[in-house]
C-alpha cells in the first residue's frame, strides 16, 4: 500500500505564509524523483486558507484536506463548516476526531462517527484519529482505549484512514518505542481489516521518520509541527520506503 504523509497545520498560517509553504511544497513535490512518486502527500491547512492552498497546489502531487467538519450538510450552525463546503473549497480529505478536538470540544466517539458519515456522503476521505493518554498507557490500557475509540468512531464498512496518535506524543517531542508503535498498529490492523491505511502521528520529524515509516502496518504519518516547514515535511516524505 502506498504510504501517505499528511500535514496538519492546525491553527497556524495566515495567507502569506500559507502561500509560501504551498509554493515550496509544490516545487519540492515536483522535483526530480519527486517524493510524490513514492508516497501520497496531503496538507490540512486551516479553513481560512484552504481554498487558496488548494488552488496553489492544483495539479501537483500534494492534495489538500480539512481539519474537521460538522455532521450536518447545512443549517443553523453558526461558525461551523460542513463537509460539502470543504469539498467545494478544494478538500479531498478531512481529519476527524483529532485528540485536540476530542479534548477541547468534547467530541465523543459518537460525534466522530456522525462526522465520518457526513464526510463520506460529501465525497471526502475521512482520517479518523485515535490514541491513548499518558495515564492510559502507563495504566496498561492503551490497546483497550484505542479499541474502544475504533469501535465507537468507525461506522460499519468504514472507508478511509485511521491515524494512531498517542495524545502524549503530540507536540511533545516524545514518541513511543518502535515496538510499541508496531504493537499498536498490529492491534489496529486486527480490528480494521486489511484495506485501511493506518498512519502514525506524534512528534514525527525528519530524524525519526525513516525508522517509524519502515515499521510493519505503518501506512504513513500524520505530521503536526514538522509540516509547517516545507523542508522538514518533504524530508519526512522522502524517508518513506519505496
Ligand atoms: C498532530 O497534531 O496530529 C501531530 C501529530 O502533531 P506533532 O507532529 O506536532 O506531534
Amino acid at each position: 500500500m502506498r504510504r501517505m504523509i499528511a500535514g496538519n497545520w492546525k491553527m497556524n498560517m495566515l495567507a502569506d505564509g500559507a502561500a509560501q509553504l504551498a509554493g515550496a511544497l509544490r516545487r519540492g513535490a515536483a522535483g526530480k524523483g519527486g517524493v510524490g512518486l513514492s508516497c501520497e502527500l496531503l496538507v490540512c491547512p486551516p479553513a481560512t486558507v484552504l481554498a487558496a492552498v488548494a488552488h496553489a497546489l492544483l495539479g501537483s502531487a500534494c492534495r489538500v484536506g480539512a481539519q474537521d467538519c460538522h455532521a450536518e450538510a447545512s443549517g443553523a450552525h453558526t461558525g461551523d463548516l460542513s463537509a460539502p463546503m470543504l469539498r467545494d473549497a478544494g478538500a479531498t480529505h478531512v481529519i476527524l476526531g483529532h485528540s485536540e478536538r476530542r479534548a477541547n470540544h468534547g467530541e465523543t466517539d459518537a460525534v466522530v462517527q456522525a462526522k465520518v458519515h457526513a464526510a463520506t456522503r460529501a465525497g471526502l476521505v475521512p482520517i479518523v484519529c485515535v490514541g491513548e493518554t499518558l495515564a492510559e498507557r502507563e495504566g496498561g490500557w492503551a490497546e483497550s482505549v484505542v479499541a474502544g475509540q475504533l469501535a465507537g468512531s468507525l461506522p460499519h464498512g468504514f472507508e478511509g484512514l485511521v491515524a494512531y496518535e498517542p495524545v502524549w506524543a503530540i507536540g511533545s517531542g516524545r514518541t513511543p518505542t518502535e515496538a510499541d508503535i508496531a504493537a499498536m498498529h498490529a492491534a489496529i490492523r486486527h480490528r480494521v481489516g486489511p484495506s485501511i491505511r493506518i498512519l502514525y502521528g506524534g512528534s514525527v520529524k525528519p530524524e525519526n521518520a525513516a525508522a517509524i515509516l519502515a515499521l510493519p502496518e505503518v501506512g504513513g504519518a500524520l505530521v503536526g509541527g514538522a509540516s509547517l516547514d516545507a523542508q522538514s515535511f518533504l524530508a519526512i516524505a522522502a524517508a518513506c520506503p519505496a
